[in-house]
């Protein structure tokens, strides 16, 4: 998605130890028309998936998940957050490493809104090491539902999570990929 790699270059910025931060459009202040526009190219690349639920995990994923839902016109569900591994059998989840805050967290699911044999798209903002699909991948299998595949908004080519997935036989999209980057630079795969 070209327009995905124009606000990269023009409102990203590259932090030490890997992070781009884009809290002007995705992570803090959100660009709703662009938002928007996310959903839409989603919602486009899985229109024959045959989508029951959008799945994505808090805080991040949520604004991405529920606009590309809308656009799909199906429910949007998202994993929460937790601490400890204490969870009841009621619910479905997963340890996830967290890359940014370089912590572990469990993320969590209620029974309830995953039914076995439900279709779902994953969805995220980032993809880097690939830990948090792998997560929302554990929770849809141990649900009994089907993964049609994962979209992310920007994927870190560099940090090979998305093409372990890929090698792993679930498809991914992702609107931007970057090869590489620098506080000078930032390359995109073409
Ligand atoms: P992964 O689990 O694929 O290693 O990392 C993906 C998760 O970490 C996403 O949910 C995202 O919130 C966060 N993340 C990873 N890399 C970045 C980054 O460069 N910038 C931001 N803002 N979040 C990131």
């Amino acid at each position: 998605m070209k327009r995905m790699e124009e606000k990269i270059i023009s409102e990203g910025k590259v932090l030490p130890g890997g992070i781009l931060k884009v809290g002007s459009f995705l992570n803090q202040q959100i660009d709703s028309a662009f938002l928007k526009e996310i959903g839409q190219e989603i919602a486009r690349l899985f229109a024959e998936a045959a989508v029951d639920k959008v799945l994505t995990v808090e805080a991040s994923g949520i604004a991405i998940a529920a606009v590309t839902a809308m656009e799909l016109g199906v429910p949007m569900v998202f994993a929460k957050k937790h601490k400890s591994s204490n969870v009841d059998g009621e619910v479905v989840s997963a340890p996830v490493h967290s890359f940014t805050h370089n912590t572990d967290y469990n993320i969590v699911v209620s029974r309830d809104y995953l039914t076995p044999g439900e279709r779902i798209l994953l969805v995220d903002d980032f993809l880097a090491n690939g830990n948090a699909l792998i997560g929302l991948r554990k929770l849809t299998d141990d649900a009994g539902c089907i993964c049609v595949g994962a979209a992310a908004a920007i994927e870190k080519g560099f940090q090979g999570g998305g093409d372990l997935l890929r090698a792993a036989g679930m498809r991914v999209e992702s609107l931007a990929i970057i090869d590489s980057m620098t506080d000078t630079e930032i390359v995109f795969r073409s």
